[in-house]
Protein backbone atom coordinates (compact mmCIF):
# COMPACT_ATOMS: atom_id res chain seq x y z
CA UNK A 1 0.00 0.00 0.00
CA UNK A 2 1.49 3.67 -0.90
CA UNK A 3 -0.68 5.61 1.57
CA UNK A 4 -3.24 5.25 4.10
CA UNK A 5 -4.57 8.37 4.99
CA UNK A 6 -6.14 9.24 8.12
CA UNK A 7 -5.16 12.94 8.66
CA UNK A 8 -8.32 14.36 7.08
CA UNK A 9 -8.84 16.74 9.97
CA UNK A 10 -5.36 18.59 9.17
CA UNK A 11 -6.35 18.74 5.29
CA UNK A 12 -8.50 16.39 3.05
CA UNK A 13 -8.04 15.17 -0.88
CA UNK A 14 -9.27 17.46 -3.14
CA UNK A 15 -12.39 15.82 -4.94
CA UNK A 16 -12.17 15.16 -8.72
CA UNK A 17 -15.49 16.62 -9.59
CA UNK A 18 -13.71 20.07 -7.78
CA UNK A 19 -10.95 19.76 -9.38
CA UNK A 20 -12.64 19.37 -12.85
CA UNK A 21 -14.79 22.56 -12.07
CA UNK A 22 -11.91 24.44 -11.01
CA UNK A 23 -10.08 23.69 -14.35
CA UNK A 24 -12.22 26.25 -16.94
CA UNK A 25 -11.79 29.17 -14.36
CA UNK A 26 -7.78 28.90 -14.69
CA UNK A 27 -7.32 27.87 -17.92
CA UNK A 28 -10.10 30.06 -20.05
CA UNK A 29 -13.04 32.11 -17.72
CA UNK A 30 -9.94 34.03 -16.12
CA UNK A 31 -12.10 37.34 -16.30
CA UNK A 32 -13.03 39.65 -12.78
CA UNK A 33 -16.01 39.27 -12.00
CA UNK A 34 -16.42 42.68 -11.12
CA UNK A 35 -15.91 43.97 -14.65
CA UNK A 36 -18.72 45.15 -16.58
CA UNK A 37 -18.15 42.74 -19.50
CA UNK A 38 -20.01 39.62 -20.00
CA UNK A 39 -16.63 37.68 -20.15
CA UNK A 40 -16.38 38.87 -16.62
CA UNK A 41 -20.00 38.69 -16.57
CA UNK A 42 -20.02 34.53 -16.87
CA UNK A 43 -17.23 34.26 -13.94
CA UNK A 44 -19.90 36.60 -11.38
CA UNK A 45 -22.64 33.80 -12.23
CA UNK A 46 -20.11 31.30 -10.98
CA UNK A 47 -19.40 32.68 -8.16
CA UNK A 48 -22.76 33.43 -7.56
CA UNK A 49 -23.46 29.56 -7.92
CA UNK A 50 -20.85 28.99 -5.28
CA UNK A 51 -22.28 31.28 -3.26
CA UNK A 52 -25.87 29.51 -3.26
CA UNK A 53 -24.22 25.86 -3.21
CA UNK A 54 -22.84 27.02 0.07
CA UNK A 55 -25.61 29.08 1.81
CA UNK A 56 -27.85 25.91 0.70
CA UNK A 57 -25.40 23.78 2.93
CA UNK A 58 -25.97 25.90 5.84
CA UNK A 59 -29.76 26.61 5.43
CA UNK A 60 -28.12 30.26 5.06
CA UNK A 61 -28.89 32.94 2.37
CA UNK A 62 -25.97 33.70 -0.17
CA UNK A 63 -25.58 37.12 1.27
CA UNK A 64 -24.71 36.11 4.27
CA UNK A 65 -21.41 34.16 2.90
CA UNK A 66 -18.42 36.19 2.64
CA UNK A 67 -15.33 34.22 0.68
CA UNK A 68 -12.40 34.74 2.53
CA UNK A 69 -8.52 33.06 2.19
CA UNK A 70 -8.73 30.59 5.06
CA UNK A 71 -10.36 29.54 7.97
CA UNK A 72 -8.21 31.32 10.38
CA UNK A 73 -8.98 34.18 8.23
CA UNK A 74 -12.38 34.41 9.11
CA UNK A 75 -12.33 33.24 12.90
CA UNK A 76 -10.31 36.26 12.91
CA UNK A 77 -12.29 38.76 11.50
CA UNK A 78 -15.31 37.42 13.45
CA UNK A 79 -13.81 38.36 16.61
CA UNK A 80 -12.60 41.81 15.09
CA UNK A 81 -16.22 42.41 13.71
CA UNK A 82 -17.48 41.92 17.41
CA UNK A 83 -15.46 43.72 18.66
CA UNK A 84 -14.74 47.18 16.67
CA UNK A 85 -18.99 47.22 16.06
CA UNK A 86 -19.27 46.96 20.30
CA UNK A 87 -16.51 49.54 21.15
CA UNK A 88 -18.25 49.85 24.71
CA UNK A 89 -17.95 45.90 25.48
CA UNK A 90 -15.02 44.26 26.93
CA UNK A 91 -15.46 40.82 27.35
CA UNK A 92 -14.83 37.80 25.24
CA UNK A 93 -15.62 34.34 25.90
CA UNK A 94 -14.21 31.50 24.65
CA UNK A 95 -13.03 27.75 26.03
CA UNK A 96 -10.03 26.21 26.78
CA UNK A 97 -10.04 23.86 23.16
CA UNK A 98 -10.38 26.21 20.77
CA UNK A 99 -8.27 25.63 17.81
CA UNK A 100 -5.18 28.68 18.12
CA UNK A 101 -6.59 30.14 14.78
CA UNK A 102 -9.45 31.40 18.00
CA UNK A 103 -6.75 30.97 21.13
CA UNK A 104 -4.36 33.07 19.61
CA UNK A 105 -5.95 35.91 18.60
CA UNK A 106 -8.51 35.61 22.24
CA UNK A 107 -4.85 35.72 23.63
CA UNK A 108 -3.91 38.79 21.53
CA UNK A 109 -7.35 41.19 22.65
CA UNK A 110 -6.28 40.03 26.13
CA UNK A 111 -3.22 41.66 25.92
CA UNK A 112 -5.06 44.78 24.23
CA UNK A 113 -6.91 45.01 27.51
CA UNK A 114 -10.06 42.93 26.80
CA UNK A 115 -10.93 40.53 29.63
CA UNK A 116 -11.44 37.28 27.82
CA UNK A 117 -13.02 33.58 29.80
CA UNK A 118 -11.89 30.09 28.90
CA UNK A 119 -14.36 27.60 30.19
CA UNK A 120 -13.11 24.93 31.54
CA UNK A 121 -13.77 21.46 30.14
CA UNK A 122 -14.45 18.02 31.86
CA UNK A 123 -12.66 14.85 31.30
CA UNK A 124 -14.37 14.13 28.26
CA UNK A 125 -14.01 17.64 26.89
CA UNK A 126 -17.26 18.78 27.52
CA UNK A 127 -18.16 22.53 28.47
CA UNK A 128 -20.02 23.24 32.31
CA UNK A 129 -23.55 24.82 30.39
CA UNK A 130 -24.27 26.43 33.88
CA UNK A 131 -20.32 27.71 34.25
CA UNK A 132 -21.28 28.94 30.39
CA UNK A 133 -24.75 30.78 31.60
CA UNK A 134 -22.73 32.23 34.68
CA UNK A 135 -20.03 33.16 32.58
CA UNK A 136 -22.51 35.35 30.33
CA UNK A 137 -22.66 39.05 31.35
CA UNK A 138 -23.58 42.22 29.82
CA UNK A 139 -20.19 43.36 28.85
CA UNK A 140 -19.08 40.13 26.46
CA UNK A 141 -19.08 41.64 22.93
CA UNK A 142 -19.07 37.97 21.62
CA UNK A 143 -19.25 34.15 22.56
CA UNK A 144 -17.05 31.84 19.81
CA UNK A 145 -17.20 28.06 20.69
CA UNK A 146 -16.24 25.95 18.09
CA UNK A 147 -18.19 23.12 16.73
CA UNK A 148 -16.67 20.52 16.74
CA UNK A 149 -13.29 19.57 18.15
CA UNK A 150 -10.20 18.88 15.97
CA UNK A 151 -8.33 16.48 18.15
CA UNK A 152 -10.83 14.71 19.62
CA UNK A 153 -13.96 15.31 17.65
CA UNK A 154 -15.95 16.50 20.15
CA UNK A 155 -19.20 17.94 19.29
CA UNK A 156 -20.13 20.70 21.41
CA UNK A 157 -24.37 21.76 21.91
CA UNK A 158 -24.15 25.12 19.89
CA UNK A 159 -27.86 25.14 19.56
CA UNK A 160 -28.50 25.55 22.77
CA UNK A 161 -25.65 27.52 23.46
CA UNK A 162 -26.60 30.19 20.43
CA UNK A 163 -30.21 29.93 22.14
CA UNK A 164 -28.94 30.81 25.67
CA UNK A 165 -26.29 33.91 23.66
CA UNK A 166 -29.54 35.22 22.05
CA UNK A 167 -31.50 35.32 25.06
CA UNK A 168 -28.70 37.74 26.63
CA UNK A 169 -28.27 39.47 24.05
CA UNK A 170 -24.78 38.53 23.03
CA UNK A 171 -23.49 37.81 19.65
CA UNK A 172 -22.44 34.08 19.34
CA UNK A 173 -19.62 32.80 17.10
CA UNK A 174 -18.87 29.36 15.78
CA UNK A 175 -15.81 27.90 14.52
CA UNK A 176 -17.28 25.05 12.32
CA UNK A 177 -14.04 23.78 10.27
CA UNK A 178 -14.10 20.26 11.46
CA UNK A 179 -17.86 20.35 11.62
CA UNK A 180 -19.09 21.46 7.98
CA UNK A 181 -19.82 18.49 6.08
CA UNK A 182 -19.35 15.63 8.75
CA UNK A 183 -22.28 17.05 11.19
CA UNK A 184 -25.82 18.83 9.54
CA UNK A 185 -25.88 22.51 10.32
CA UNK A 186 -28.83 24.76 9.56
CA UNK A 187 -28.64 27.89 10.36
CA UNK A 188 -32.48 28.83 9.75
CA UNK A 189 -33.26 26.87 12.80
CA UNK A 190 -29.56 27.83 14.72
CA UNK A 191 -29.56 31.74 16.19
CA UNK A 192 -25.75 31.38 15.28
CA UNK A 193 -24.30 35.82 14.39
CA UNK A 194 -21.21 34.03 12.68
CA UNK A 195 -19.89 30.82 11.22
CA UNK A 196 -16.16 29.47 10.20
CA UNK A 197 -15.39 27.00 7.97
CA UNK A 198 -12.24 26.24 5.48
CA UNK A 199 -12.12 24.53 1.73
CA UNK A 200 -9.49 21.98 2.70
CA UNK A 201 -11.41 20.38 5.17
CA UNK A 202 -13.91 19.59 2.86
CA UNK A 203 -12.09 18.37 -0.69
CA UNK A 204 -11.58 21.72 -1.86
CA UNK A 205 -8.18 23.39 -1.94
CA UNK A 206 -6.23 24.66 0.60
CA UNK A 207 -6.48 28.79 0.40
CA UNK A 208 -10.53 29.37 0.55
CA UNK A 209 -12.36 29.92 3.53
CA UNK A 210 -16.09 31.01 4.32
CA UNK A 211 -17.51 33.59 7.00
CA UNK A 212 -21.10 33.24 7.31
CA UNK A 213 -22.56 36.50 8.45
CA UNK A 214 -26.37 36.46 9.44
CA UNK A 215 -28.35 39.18 8.17
CA UNK A 216 -29.14 41.92 10.31
CA UNK A 217 -25.76 41.62 12.31
CA UNK A 218 -23.38 44.67 12.25
CA UNK A 219 -20.42 44.09 10.67
CA UNK A 220 -16.83 45.96 10.03
CA UNK A 221 -14.81 44.01 7.52
CA UNK A 222 -11.23 42.85 8.84
CA UNK A 223 -9.82 43.60 5.47
CA UNK A 224 -10.28 47.01 3.94
CA UNK A 225 -10.00 47.95 -0.13
CA UNK A 226 -12.71 47.16 -2.98
CA UNK A 227 -16.19 46.59 -2.26
CA UNK A 228 -16.03 43.12 -2.88
CA UNK A 229 -18.56 40.77 -1.19
CA UNK A 230 -20.48 43.92 -0.49
CA UNK A 231 -17.75 45.70 1.13
CA UNK A 232 -17.16 42.82 3.84
CA UNK A 233 -14.04 41.91 2.35
CA UNK A 234 -11.75 43.50 0.06
CA UNK A 235 -9.48 41.83 -2.87
CA UNK A 236 -10.55 40.63 -6.38
CA UNK A 237 -12.04 37.00 -5.76
CA UNK A 238 -10.37 33.58 -5.90
CA UNK A 239 -12.77 32.32 -8.41
CA UNK A 240 -11.42 29.13 -9.33
CA UNK A 241 -11.10 28.18 -5.53
CA UNK A 242 -14.60 29.55 -5.08
CA UNK A 243 -16.28 27.64 -7.83
CA UNK A 244 -14.07 24.57 -6.17
CA UNK A 245 -15.02 25.38 -2.77
CA UNK A 246 -19.04 25.23 -4.00
CA UNK A 247 -18.34 22.14 -5.73
CA UNK A 248 -17.27 20.82 -2.65
CA UNK A 249 -20.59 21.83 -0.43
CA UNK A 250 -22.72 20.85 -3.56
CA UNK A 251 -20.52 17.03 -3.08
CA UNK A 252 -21.11 17.50 1.48
CA UNK A 253 -24.63 18.49 0.80
CA UNK A 254 -25.53 15.22 -1.36
CA UNK A 255 -22.93 12.73 0.34
CA UNK A 256 -23.57 13.76 4.12
CA UNK A 257 -25.52 11.01 5.37
CA UNK A 258 -24.03 7.94 3.64
CA UNK A 259 -20.45 9.70 4.20
CA UNK A 260 -21.35 9.59 7.71
CA UNK A 261 -22.56 6.36 8.30
CA UNK A 262 -19.68 5.05 6.40
CA UNK A 263 -16.73 6.96 8.43
CA UNK A 264 -18.70 6.01 11.50
CA UNK A 265 -18.53 2.30 10.40
CA UNK A 266 -15.01 2.64 9.32
CA UNK A 267 -13.97 4.61 12.23
CA UNK A 268 -15.45 2.38 14.80
CA UNK A 269 -14.25 -0.70 13.05
CA UNK A 270 -10.32 0.92 13.29
CA UNK A 271 -10.83 1.65 16.88
CA UNK A 272 -12.56 -1.35 18.06
CA UNK A 273 -9.67 -3.19 16.37
CA UNK A 274 -6.77 -1.40 18.26
CA UNK A 275 -8.70 -1.20 21.48
CA UNK A 276 -8.96 -5.32 20.74
CA UNK A 277 -5.01 -5.59 20.17
CA UNK A 278 -3.09 -3.05 22.49
CA UNK A 279 -3.37 -3.41 25.97
CA UNK A 280 -3.38 -0.25 28.28
CA UNK A 281 -5.02 2.74 25.45
CA UNK A 282 -7.91 4.71 26.49
CA UNK A 283 -10.05 6.67 24.11
CA UNK A 284 -9.55 10.91 24.41
CA UNK A 285 -12.84 12.70 24.40
CA UNK A 286 -16.54 11.74 24.05
CA UNK A 287 -17.46 8.94 22.50
CA UNK A 288 -21.13 9.20 23.13
CA UNK A 289 -21.64 13.01 21.17
CA UNK A 290 -18.33 13.45 18.50
CA UNK A 291 -17.41 13.71 14.73
CA UNK A 292 -17.79 10.42 13.01
CA UNK A 293 -14.70 10.48 11.31
CA UNK A 294 -12.50 10.99 14.19
CA UNK A 295 -10.75 8.57 16.76
CA UNK A 296 -7.51 10.31 19.10
CA UNK A 297 -6.46 7.29 20.88
CA UNK A 298 -4.08 7.65 24.24
CA UNK A 299 -1.50 4.73 24.72
CA UNK A 300 0.35 4.33 27.96
CA UNK A 301 3.94 4.38 27.88
CA UNK A 302 4.97 4.90 24.50
CA UNK A 303 5.29 8.61 22.62
CA UNK A 304 2.52 9.68 20.30
CA UNK A 305 5.75 10.96 17.65
CA UNK A 306 7.97 7.63 17.60
CA UNK A 307 4.51 5.89 16.74
CA UNK A 308 3.77 8.09 13.71
CA UNK A 309 7.80 7.96 12.81
CA UNK A 310 6.68 3.99 12.81
CA UNK A 311 3.23 4.71 10.77
CA UNK A 312 4.67 6.59 8.30
CA UNK A 313 7.18 4.40 7.46
CA UNK A 314 4.45 2.33 6.32
CA UNK A 315 2.84 4.66 4.19
CA UNK A 316 0.35 5.31 7.64
CA UNK A 317 -0.41 9.41 7.99
CA UNK A 318 -1.90 10.57 11.23
CA UNK A 319 -1.09 12.91 13.77
CA UNK A 320 -0.50 13.38 17.54
CA UNK A 321 -1.03 14.69 20.15
CA UNK A 322 1.33 17.25 21.00
CA UNK A 323 2.76 20.27 20.30
CA UNK A 324 5.80 21.43 19.90
CA UNK A 325 6.53 23.75 22.87
CA UNK A 326 10.00 25.47 23.63
CA UNK A 327 11.78 22.71 22.09
CA UNK A 328 10.09 20.12 23.35
CA UNK A 329 6.71 18.05 23.30
CA UNK A 330 4.39 18.58 25.27
CA UNK A 331 0.69 17.21 25.00
CA UNK A 332 -1.68 19.46 23.54
CA UNK A 333 -4.01 22.04 25.20
CA UNK A 334 -6.32 20.73 24.32
CA UNK A 335 -5.42 16.68 26.19
CA UNK A 336 -4.25 19.05 28.92
CA UNK A 337 -7.55 20.49 29.49
CA UNK A 338 -9.33 17.11 29.03
CA UNK A 339 -7.08 16.31 31.96
CA UNK A 340 -5.51 12.98 30.08
CA UNK A 341 -3.04 11.53 32.24
CA UNK A 342 0.43 12.50 31.71
CA UNK A 343 1.68 9.21 30.71
CA UNK A 344 -0.99 8.61 28.29
CA UNK A 345 -1.65 12.02 26.76
CA UNK A 346 2.10 11.62 25.42
CA UNK A 347 1.38 8.35 23.33
CA UNK A 348 -2.04 9.90 22.21
CA UNK A 349 -2.42 9.69 17.97
CA UNK A 350 -5.64 11.23 16.21
CA UNK A 351 -6.79 8.88 12.92
CA UNK A 352 -9.16 11.24 10.77
CA UNK A 353 -10.71 9.68 7.95
CA UNK A 354 -12.76 10.53 5.05
CA UNK A 355 -15.51 9.89 2.32
CA UNK A 356 -12.45 8.19 0.66
CA UNK A 357 -11.19 6.18 3.42
CA UNK A 358 -11.51 2.56 2.29
CA UNK A 359 -11.98 -0.74 4.80
CA UNK A 360 -8.14 -1.60 3.32
CA UNK A 361 -6.75 1.24 4.78
CA UNK A 362 -8.47 0.39 7.93
CA UNK A 363 -7.40 -3.28 7.76
CA UNK A 364 -3.48 -2.16 6.94
CA UNK A 365 -3.63 -0.12 10.25
CA UNK A 366 -5.31 -2.69 12.43
CA UNK A 367 -2.57 -5.26 11.27
CA UNK A 368 0.05 -3.29 11.84
CA UNK A 369 0.09 0.02 14.92
CA UNK A 370 -0.36 -3.32 17.67
CA UNK A 371 2.89 -4.16 16.67
CA UNK A 372 4.15 -0.57 16.49
CA UNK A 373 2.65 0.05 20.02
CA UNK A 374 4.19 -3.20 21.36
CA UNK A 375 7.80 -2.96 20.18
CA UNK A 376 8.45 0.55 21.66
CA UNK A 377 6.70 -0.21 24.74
CA UNK A 378 9.49 -3.13 24.82
CA UNK A 379 12.49 -0.10 24.25
CA UNK A 380 10.31 2.27 26.07
CA UNK A 381 12.31 4.40 29.08
CA UNK A 382 8.72 4.15 31.02
CA UNK A 383 8.05 1.69 33.58
CA UNK A 384 5.16 -0.77 32.20
N1 LIG B 1 -10.35 25.94 13.28
C1 LIG B 1 -10.25 24.61 13.39
C2 LIG B 1 -11.14 23.89 14.35
C3 LIG B 1 -9.32 23.91 12.62
O1 LIG B 1 -9.23 22.58 12.73
C4 LIG B 1 -8.50 24.63 11.72
C5 LIG B 1 -7.48 23.93 10.92
O2 LIG B 1 -7.03 22.87 11.25
C6 LIG B 1 -8.66 26.02 11.63
C7 LIG B 1 -9.60 26.65 12.43
C8 LIG B 1 -7.84 26.84 10.68
O3 LIG B 1 -8.28 26.64 9.36
P1 LIG B 1 -7.33 27.07 8.13
O4 LIG B 1 -6.24 26.05 8.08
O5 LIG B 1 -8.21 27.03 6.93
O6 LIG B 1 -6.84 28.43 8.44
Amino acid sequence: MNTAYFDNNATSAVAPEVLEAMLPYLRDLYGNPSSMHTFGGQVASAVFQARSRIAALLGADPEEIIFTSCGSESDSTAVWSALQTQPEKRHLLTTRVEHPAILNVAQYWERQGYRVTYLDVDDKGRINQDEYLRTLTSDTALISVMFANNEVGNIYPIQRMAEAAKKNGVLFHTDAVQAVGKTPIDLSHMPVDMLSFSGHKIHAPKGIGVLYARKGVRFRPFLRGGHQERGRRAGTENVPYIVGLGMAAKLAGEHIQEDRIDMARLRDKLEQGIVARVPDCLINGDTENRLPNTTNIAFKNVEGEAILLMLDRLGICASSGSACTSGSMEPSHVLRAIGVPFNYAHGSVRLSLSRYTTEEEVDYVIEHLPGIVENLRAISPYKN
